[in-house]
């Protein structure tokens, strides 16, 4: 008889999940609680070879459409003075651009939308999910790819919390043309970094949002120190309401809109700042957790349910896509599943926890700024260019802690 996989969350880590282990015989449902297609979120990723490997292992292929190269990272200073240049040859694409190619290659009748998980319950011969609707689903193994706020962590580690990271990022997307000409010149096609003391701003091309339009557009991400304190005022929408940590695009008040636009033409280069002038700009609180297992019984987390790195390290969809190939990996090696799952946490779970390091010693000496007590060591405050370029979203194979560990 077919094993049955349940997989929670039909975003990249789910679906990675899904088609490899479909690919290896076995049945498998996708629940995903957002009731329709996720193409339309997501912006600008930054790829890795290993990504590009688990792909073409599903029979997708990198074609242009994919992605745009950068040639170079170049840091300039707020009056656009260059500081620091290095070559860089990766890759950037667009969220939509995996997913789709890979929401297509499932059945469409096993990818249930606006099914919500609420709870489980495992015995020797199988699990049972149980969904916000009151229905209920039973299979071998359940596989929690319910990213940073997942309910399934919740229910093996009841209490365990993602830590906020002291700071933000601020981000949008413009599409190219909405730009004078001489910044689109001035801009080229180069990967560009601000770094105002304390913080970090990167700005880089990636395929157009829509792609029928075709074209590129111009994703930035700027990251500021923000004490809970003010994360809480500007996560308050303009009736006084605040929306926890989070708030919804539409509902950022204009004053802090008009706050971040007024800072970017005071501390950016002109022809940065302008990107932030023509974008309706939001914001996402930057966390990290680590779940302390990766499989208990018959539940395996994965992607950001698993381990959420801080963004600097450019790797959460490649750690998405490497943590379902070893997952897969060490089913089709293993004698039996309890074996295949034992061998997936220990791999991928020392993986996550050297990637959540990493990232936070990237973001530190933006942390720094809203956390101004505690003892911070030179290593953790250096920002200099040289540094920050070489650095944030490396390649894995050049971090040695990482390649080393492989799927
Ligand atoms: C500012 C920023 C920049 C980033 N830049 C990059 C980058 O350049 N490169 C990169 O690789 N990564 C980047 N990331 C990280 C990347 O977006 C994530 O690591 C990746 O999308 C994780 O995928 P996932 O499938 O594990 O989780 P998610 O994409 O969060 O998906 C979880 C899914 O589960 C669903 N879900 C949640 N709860 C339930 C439930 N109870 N029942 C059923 N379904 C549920 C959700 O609706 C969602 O579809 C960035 C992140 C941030 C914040």
């Amino acid at each position: 008889m077919k094993r049955r996989a349940l997989v929670i969350g039909g975003s990249l880590g789910g679906l990675f999940a899904a088609n490899l282990l479909a690919d290896l015989g076995w049945e498998v449902d996708v629940y995903e609680k957002v009731a329709d297609d996720l193409a339309a979120r997501g912006a600008g990723i930054g790829t890795h070879a290993e990504l590009i490997a688990v792909l073409a292992r599903l029979g997708i292929a990198l074609d242009e459409r994919l992605g745009i190269a950068s040639g170079e990272r170049i840091c300039v200073d707020p009056t656009g003075r260059e500081l620091y240049r290095c070559a860089w040859g990766h890759v950037m694409s667009a969220w939509a651009n995996v997913y789709r190619p890979l929401k297509d290659r499932f059945p469409r009748s096993r990818y249930h939308f606006g099914k919500g998980f609420a709870s489980l319950a495992q015995d020797a011969s199988g699990v049972s999910a149980r969904f916000e609707d009151g229905s209920e689903a039973r299979g071998d193994l359940l596989i929690g790819a319910d990213g940073l706020r997942s309910a399934v962590r919740s229910r093996l580690f009841p209490g365990l919390e993602p830590a906020y990271a002291g700071y933000v990022a601020w981000r949008s997307i413009v599409e190219e043309t909405a730009l004078p000409a001489a910044t689109r010149a001035w801009l080229g096609t180069g990967y560009w970094f601000v770094l105002p003391p304390g913080e970090m701003m990167l700005c880089y091309q990636v395929p157009a949002k829509d792609p029928a339009r075709g074209g590129r557009d111009w994703n930035y991400v700027w990251y500021r120190p923000v004490t809970e304190q003010q994360l809480a005022d500007i996560c308050t929408d303009a009736t006084g309401r605040c929306h926890g940590t989070g708030i919804p695009p539409p509902l950022i008040r204009p004053d802090v809109a008009a706050a971040i636009r007024d800072d970017a033409r005071r501390l950016l280069a002109p022809q940065i700042a302008e990107i932030v002038q023509r974008a309706q700009p939001f914001f996402q609180a930057i966390f990290d957790i680590e779940s302390p297992r990766l499989a208990v019984g018959r539940v395996a987390l994965l992607g950001d349910a698993a381990f959420v790195a801080r963004p600097h390290v450019g790797m959460g969809v490649t750690k998405g896509a490497l943590d379902a190939a070893c997952l897969a990996n060490s089913i089709a090696q293993c004698a039996d599943l309890q074996s295949a799952l034992a061998r997936y946490d220990r791999l991928r779970g020392e993986f996550g926890r050297r990637c959540v390091a990493r990232a936070r010693q990237l973001g530190s000496y933006i942390e720094a700024r809203s956390r101004p007590e505690r003892a911070w060591t030179p290593g953790e405050l250096d920002q200099r260019p040289q540094r920050v370029l070489q650095e944030v979203a490396r390649s894995l194979a050049d971090i040695p802690q990482l390649a080393e560990l492989g799927v």
